[in-house]
């Protein structure tokens, strides 16, 4: 049940009577293996009992508990795709990830989810670098990741600058060599999680202009100089997202992730997952506005009669459900592919672009079924509403998306000659 207006006014309540997603679903998918069957029931339980009831609450404070980091860490929700020496579930493909997103969704809070899955732009660029052989890499990855899959500290990813975040070739955050030690100067911007962090694994310029000169260097958190403020924004509230500023920030030379150099490559290569993840978050929360919509529909009376009665109604939820459906049939192709170990990078973009166009539809569709209850806190819509416009710009605008997938298609010979 929820509640949609606080404060003693008694409104009507949307009830939780769809199962329309889950028959979606089970639709499209192959049969769930059963350790990831019984992953996925582990995380419904874990949004039911740790998260919905609290949500609200959680938005509305702009903050969670820490002890959910460690809740969430128990039922191994941060270690999809990461290693088991680490801590992580290494058998865990693209298939978990959706999983894992379409019952988070369930809460409808996005930023709660991007704080709480951040780690995973953060933590992957160490695992892909490339070891320089004197242990310093490894040191690293043993120093940040287990205590971060265990949920007792947090780590972030600091690329976009005041200066822009599209072109991450010229990006302007400088460090260079001294001694045993980098010193880092520069700013960032618009970062998830960032004041609360305890490692930062920040893009900075090592070496000349352009791609080449960009590297990637785990930041700790009490390093000095490091100034770290909290952003006002539209949504995403619980997320903390921050603005840094490094002043002569001393940081160990053994906190390079892998070679000078090797940054840009590292920052491209996490896109792809992280551009995934975005795509199948919006369609698991336009199929949660499509469920608030729908059960308004039923129990809300016009005129003598449920709205769910009107062709009108009928026919724009039809829209909603049509357009989704076709995001959820693309995403589970993609998935598949991904967990085959094959990335097709312009469909990804794609993919991004056509789910985040498709939520603002769902969602102002469902805005229109709901009416003034939309516009109320505490109504999932509203929520999402609030939060929807950074899946298109988060990862990559869709403007560069587009640029990058017609890169990729000229490439692979797929734009006709
Ligand atoms: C809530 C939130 C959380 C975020 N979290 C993180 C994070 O954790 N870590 C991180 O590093 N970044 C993060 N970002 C930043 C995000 O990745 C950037 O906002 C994004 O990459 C775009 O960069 P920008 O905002 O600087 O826009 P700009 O690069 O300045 O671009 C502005 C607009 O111009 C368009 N544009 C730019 N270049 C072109 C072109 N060549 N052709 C056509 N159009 C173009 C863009 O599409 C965009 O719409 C976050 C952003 C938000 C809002």
């Amino acid at each position: 049940m929820l509640r949609l207006l606080q404060g003693g006014r008694r409104v009507p309540e949307l009830t939780r009577q769809c199962q329309w997603q889950r028959t979606i679903a089970t639709r499209f998918d192959r049969e769930e293996p059963v350790e990831l069957k019984m992953f996925r029931e582990s995380v419904r339980r874990f949004t039911e009992k740790e998260i919905t009831p609290y949500a609200n609450a959680w938005e509305e404070a702009g903050e969670y508990p820490v002890s959910l980091q460690t809740k969430a860490a128990e039922i191994g929700l941060y270690g999809i795709g990461l290693p088991d020496e680490y801590g992580g579930i290494g058998d865990s493909d693209a298939r978990w990830q959706v999983a894992l997103l379409e019952e988070l969704c369930r809460a409808g809070s996005l930023g709660l989810i991007e704080s709480l899955l951040i780690h995973t732009i953060a933590v992957p660029p160490l695992l892909a670098a490339s070891d320089r052989g004197d242990g310093q890499l490894e040191a690293l990855r043993e120093r940040v990741i287990p205590p971060v899959l265990r949920g007792e500290k947090r780590a972030c990813l600091g690329v976009t600058e005041p200066s822009g975040g599209s072109d991450v070739a010229n990006l302007r955050t400088k460090a260079h060599v001294d001694g045993d030690h980098y010193i880092i100067n520069g700013e960032k911007t618009f970062i998830t999680g960032g004041t609360r962090a305890d490692f930062l694994t920040v893009a900075v310029r090592t070496g000349g202009e352009g791609k080449n000169g960009v590297s990637l260097i785990v930041v700790d958190g009490d390093t000095p100089g490091l100034q770290r403020t909290r952003l006002p924004t539209t949504g995403w509230w619980p997320s903390d997202t921050s603005h840094l500023t490094f002043t002569d920030c001393r940081v160990p030379r053994s906190n390079l992730v892998g070679e000078e150099g090797q940054g840009f490559p590292l920052i491209m290569h996490n896109f792809n997952l992280e551009r995934f993840v975005i795509a199948v978050t919006a369609i698991c929360l336009g199929e949660e506005c499509l469920e608030e919509a729908e059960s308004w529909a039923r129990q809300r009376y016009t005129f003598g009669q449920p709205l769910l009665s009107r062709s009108v109604i009928q026919h724009r939820l039809v829209d909603m459900r049509t357009a989704l459906t076709s995001c959820r049939a693309w995403m589970t192709l993609v998935a598949e592919q991904m967990s085959q170990g094959h990335t097709d990078v312009a469909s990804i973009c794609m993919l991004k672009n056509h789910s985040s166009a498709t939520l603002r539809d769902v969602v102002d569709g469902a805005v229109h079924v709901l009416g003034g209850a939309s516009y109320i806190r505490g109504c999932k819509t509203e929520r999402i509403f609030r939060d929807m416009n950074v899946l298109a710009i988060g990862g990559g605008s869709s403007e560069i998306m587009k640029e990058l997938a017609f890169r990729q298609l000229e490439r692979n010979g797929s734009i006709a000659k």
